[in-house]
Order: structure tokens, then C-alpha cells, then sequence
């Protein structure tokens, strides 16, 4: 471990962190059979996110106007004043949870919550054996769990002493520093790419893609298992000059190991109004099959293994 690891960053490792989500028996988060644990809090804010409740850090109120029957009890237990039965109000709001424990319909929820290291493993370690028979493991997901890194480290320095495979899907933003020391823990990179054209990135995520690429170099230098993800979003990275861009960058990659090519997906377009944002991209449709095919058949050519899906 280098010094900077030893130092004030991990020297205290954090009791816990705050989730949003812990999924079991997944099988798009990397090999075999795995539970996907999501970090709450993400440093971008990929306009395409079908994920808007990972983003902040803090917890979140989210509300089913669908599932809501009128009853008035949120707006009765609220003690602020500010409930309102059929969507999220935030001014005022203090995330008590008091509305949505006296909800019934269960129209609302709290999204976020903190959890201790020991508290994570219990979960992750309820499938061990599915994980022996299938190659699978845990993996790190988000919102970006390298945002919460003491919190990531502890969590796959205990994988690790109970021979758990781990995952780390990230979108790269993070100081080197942070990635260098979580990596030698880190069975599997999960990288997300979006765009390399700089201008573009900082448009449509809200940062630069600098580090994001910087960190990528170096992470393929130090020979570390990397399968790069590509959400296809037309109209943002689904022309030929994009997915040129990204293709060649990518063969540049020493022992990449695959890309992943994910169609861009309109599930997470309702969540917006659960939390009362507006979703800035209504009216962009999912590529079809055949602009999938033709952009894994550019990657094919430029010498990369290329899966169309997660
Ligand atoms: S408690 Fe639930 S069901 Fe009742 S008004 Fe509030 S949101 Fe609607
Ligand atoms: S979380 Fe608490 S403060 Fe916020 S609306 Fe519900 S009861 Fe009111």
C-alpha cells in the first residue's frame, strides 16, 4: 500500500455510508451471479441518467402520484407543514420520513440510506455460494462509489478476506490518488465512457471528461481487468465522429477487455417527476438494433471485443 494510503484518507476507516439500493442475483453487473450494491451520490449529471435518485449524496424523497388515495395522512404527520400528497415539495422539507411511514398506499419513499460496513457484508454474504458456482461476486455501483472512498475501500478490503470477486462500476471522475488505492482491492473495472470530445462532455454531464480519460490511461497501464461501458444515446454519441472517437481511444487501451455497448433506455424517465426534476431529454427514442449493430461493427474493425448489452 503506498504512503498516500496509509495517510489520513484510509488510516480511520468510516463505520458506514449512504445507499440506495442493494440488488441480489444480479446478471448485467459484471460475470455470473452478483449483488450490485449503489452508492448514493454521483459527481456528473448525465442528462440521460435513468438513475436521478443515485445523483445527490444526501437522502431523497420520492413520491408515486399514481399510488397516492388522497388520505391526507402525510400532509397531517408532517410537523414542518410542507407535505403535499401528490408530489414532492422540497422547500422546507427536513427528510424526516415521517410522511412516508404514515403513508399506506406506499406512494412514498425515502431514497438513501446509511448503512454500516458490517451491515453490507451481511447482505453481500447471504449468496457466497451462488457467487462460488457462477464466477459472480459483488459489485460496487452507483451514483459513483468512489465518491464515498473510505467508505468503497473498507467494503472491498472485506470482500477480499472472505475471497469475494469485486467490481467497481464507475464513471472515472475521481482524484487518481483515490483510484490508485482502492485498485489493487478491485477485481473488475466497470468504466463508464461517455463522449471524448471535451466540449460535448462538459455539456452533457456537467464536467470535464479530463480526469475521467487520465484516470482511465492509467488504470489499463497498471494492467487492471477493464470492460468499458458506452450508454448509446442518439443524437448525443451515436454519430460516426462520436462513436469514431470513442472507438479509437478505446483500442488504445493495453488489455482492455471488452466494450460494452448499452442502448440508451427510457426507464428512468418517470423517476424525474417522482423527485420533482425535469427530465431534459423527452423527446429522444432508444436506438434501434440495427445502429447498434453498425456501431459495434466500427469497434469490431478497430480490433475491440464488443457486446451490444450489459
Ligand atoms: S399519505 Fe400517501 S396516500 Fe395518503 S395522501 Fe399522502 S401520499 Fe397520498
Ligand atoms: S419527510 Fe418529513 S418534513 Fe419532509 S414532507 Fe415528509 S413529514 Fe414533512
Amino acid at each position: 500500500m503506498s504512503a498516500f494510503c496509509e495517510g489520513a484518507l484510509f488510516s480511520v476507516l468510516p463505520m458506514g455510508g449512504i445507499i440506495f439500493d442493494i440488488k441480489r442475483f444480479s446478471v448485467h453487473d459484471g460475470p455470473g451471479i452478483r449483488t450490485t450494491v449503489f452508492f448514493k451520490g454521483c459527481p456528473l449529471r448525465c442528462q440521460w441518467c435513468h438513475n436521478p435518485e443515485s445523483q445527490r449524496v444526501r437522502r431523497e424523497l420520492m413520491v408515486w402520484r399514481e399510488r397516492c388515495i388522497g388520505c391526507g395522512a402525510c400532509v397531517s404527520l408532517c410537523e414542518q407543514g410542507v407535505a403535499v400528497p401528490d408530489r414532492v415539495r422540497g422547500e422546507g422539507c427536513i427528510l424526516c420520513g415521517q410522511c412516508v411511514d404514515g403513508c399506506y398506499a406506499e406512494a412514498r419513499q425515502m431514497v438513501g440510506r446509511e448503512m454500516s460496513v458490517q451491515e453490507v457484508m451481511a447482505e453481500v454474504e447471504r449468496d457466497i455460494a451462488f457467487y462460488d458456482e457462477s464466477g459472480g461476486g459483488v459489485t460496487f455501483s452507483g451514483g459513483e462509489p468512489l465518491l464515498q472512498p473510505t467508505f468503497l475501500y473498507a467494503l472491498l478490503q472485506a470482500c477480499q478476506a472472505k475471497e469475494i470477486h469485486t467490481a467497481v462500476d464507475t464513471c472515472g471522475w475521481a482524484d487518481w490518488a483515490v483510484l490508485d488505492c482502492v485498485r489493487p482491492h478491485v477485481d473488475l473495472f466497470l468504466y463508464d465512457l461517455k463522449l471524448i470530445d471535451e466540449v460535448a462532455h462538459r455539456r452533457w454531464t456537467g464536467r470535464s471528461n479530463d480526469r475521467i480519460l487520465d484516470n482511465l490511461r492509467r488504470l489499463s497501464a497498471f494492467g487492471q481487468r477493464i470492460i468499458l461501458r458506452v450508454a448509446i444515446v442518439p443524437t448525443i454519441n451515436d454519430d460516426a465522429q462520436s462513436v469514431r472517437q470513442i472507438g479509437s481511444f478505446a483500442a488504445k487501451l493495453p488489455g482492455l477487455e471488452r466494450v460494452d455497448l448499452l442502448p440508451y433506455h427510457r426507464a428512468g424517465a418517470e423517476k424525474y417527476t417522482r423527485l420533482a426534476r425535469d427530465f431534459s431529454l423527452p423527446g429522444i427514442r432508444p436506438p434501434t438494433k440495427e445502429k447498434m449493430a453498425e456501431i459495434a461493427r466500427v469497434f469490431t474493425a478497430l480490433g475491440l471485443q464488443v457486446k451490444v448489452g450489459g
